[in-house]
């Protein structure tokens, strides 16, 4: 076998986010192949071969690409609409429109959302689609692809949805699934997509939508085909008060009380948002290790409330940043979800001490990366992980009296990346994807947003 080919980055300030917290004011990164096979304080040992490229890299923090726990991809092509609504009515008035998608539209939209969060620095990108209406052709197989093409790691939550409004739920009926069906098509996905290999670039997980939008047997029987499998689980969790009211209605107990009774809490699950937990609930997840990805900005979009990562953390939760679908949350970025993390916490009950630029970095880096089971080979800069990084540039107007690399980088403005790698291969340069065409992708978004607002206008 050929020797692995080697680029060297050299000159930059390092954040591993290792278990340590190691850092370097001036150091090096070697990748060989899709590993990072060495990093240290300095310049690069001397002597390597098969060096193919090296980086100058001065002026630059090196982290961890950023990894995303929590999104919906099709929201994309309806972003900017219901903006002043709460979680229940931005639903009710979105999922006549959503109901409408096909298999253009949402691979579309992917290729917007994907291309957006890889631009600032996203190496790992998941969607939880769960909009599947019926005769809308192969919206799985249109989402994986465009995360192939672009180059980003990926798991797709395969999502479901089987309450629609002849059940009291609120899609419309031709938009939901039967339970037969879901669980059919779901283990089609896993067993056509799931890569469990150490460098898979593609994963699959089991995502029933939510408590309101789905059966207690699609939950159930979910999570059974899931450990069946052997793949994870996701879900939306303790999103809002009208939710928590719904399950003491329904089920006679809360969401995390309910979602135990079903099967779903575990090291396998992760839960978005979870911004309503008692201190019974955080332990509930601590004891079960079961994940959060917390969506700081739609939370707040939404007007759901702060969740309590500060008090997860310090339970030993395991924790993620999510994006969360683009309708109610247009900017579309991670980066800038580090620093909303950290503001939005510190309006919390913890006030200043509720998260610092460290504890920022690592939800967005190794906490997505526990959250969602690849802990062992992505989220930290370590020898013999997968290469995923970040090159921020940190040497200009926006950030240079800003002394320390990590403090610009998350309490900073948004930083420019230089350089993305993600498997040993580089996908952005100088802030511009070089595996799509950024201005083609968002004329056929507009387009795409415009068609389905036509479809769903003729109704
Ligand atoms: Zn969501």
């Amino acid at each position: 076998m050929a020797a692995a080919q080697r680029i060297v980055i050299e000159n930059c300030s390092i954040a591993t986010v290792d278990a340590h917290d190691t850092e370097y004011a001036t150091g090096y990164v070697v990748i060989a192949g899709n590993r990072i096979e060495a990093l240290g304080a300095g310049k690069a040992p001397e002597g390597l071969e098969n060096v193919v490229r090296r980086i100058d890299a001065t002026g630059h923090l090196v982290t961890p690409g950023l990894i995303n726990t929590h999104h919906h991809f099709y929201q994309w092509i309806t972003r900017g609409l219901a903006t002043d609504h709460n979680l229940f009515n931005w639903l009710v008035a979105l999922y006549p429109t959503w109901a409408r998608i096909d298999e253009q539209m949402v691979r579309s939209a992917a290729q917007g959302s994907l291309a957006m969060m890889a631009r600032g620095g996203v190496t790992t990108a998941m969607d939880h689609h769960y909009v599947y209406p019926r005769g809308s052709g192969d919206l799985s197989g249109a989402i994986i692809g465009a995360a192939r093409d672009m180059g980003v790691r990926f798991t797709l939550a395969r999502g479901s949805m089987d309450r629609s409004e002849k059940d009291g739920g609120l899609p419309p009926d031709f938009a939901v699934e039967t339970l037969d069906g879901a669980l059919a098509a779901t283990e089609e996905t896993v067993k056509q997509y799931h890569d469990a290999s150490f460098d898979a670039m593609t994963q699959v997980a089991v995502a029933p939508c939510s408590p309101f939008s789905i059966s207690t047997e699609l939950l159930r029987q979910g999570g059974e085909l899931a450990r069946r499998l052997g793949v994870r689980m996701h879900t939306h969790g303790s999103e809002t008060v009208e939710e928590e009211k719904f399950c003491h209605e329904l089920f006679g107990m809360g969401p995390t009380d309910y979602f135990e009774s079903t099967g779903w809490l575990g090291e396998d699950v992760w839960m978005a948002h979870c911004v309503h937990m008692n201190d019974s609930d955080i332990a509930a997840f601590a004891r079960t290790k079961t994940g959060v990805a917390h969506c700081p900005s739609s939370n707040a979009r939404l007007a759901a409330g702060i969740a309590r990562v500060p008090d997860m953390l310090a339970a030993g939760v395991p924790v993620g940043l999510g994006v969360d679908g683009t309708a109610s949350n247009e900017s579309g970025e991670l980066h800038t979800e580090l620093r909303n993390a950290l503001l939005i916490n510190r309006l919390g009950a913890h006030k200043e001490a509720a998260l610092n630029a460290r504890q920022a970095l690592r939800l967005g880096t190794f906490g997505g990366a526990q959250v969602l089971g690849r802990a062992a080979e992505i989220g930290s800069l370590e020898p013999g992980k997968l290469a995923d990084l970040v090159l921020w540039k940190l040497d200009t107007l926006a950030h240079a009296s800003i002394a320390d690399p990590v403090t610009a980088l998350v309490f900073g403005a948004a930083a420019p990346v230089t350089a993305s790698f993600v498997d040993g291969r580089q996908i952005v340069a100088d802030g511009r994807l070089l595996t799509a065409d950024e201005d083609a992708i968002a004329r056929s978004t507009r387009d795409e947003a415009q068609r389905l607002a036509r479809i769903a206008a003729q109704g």
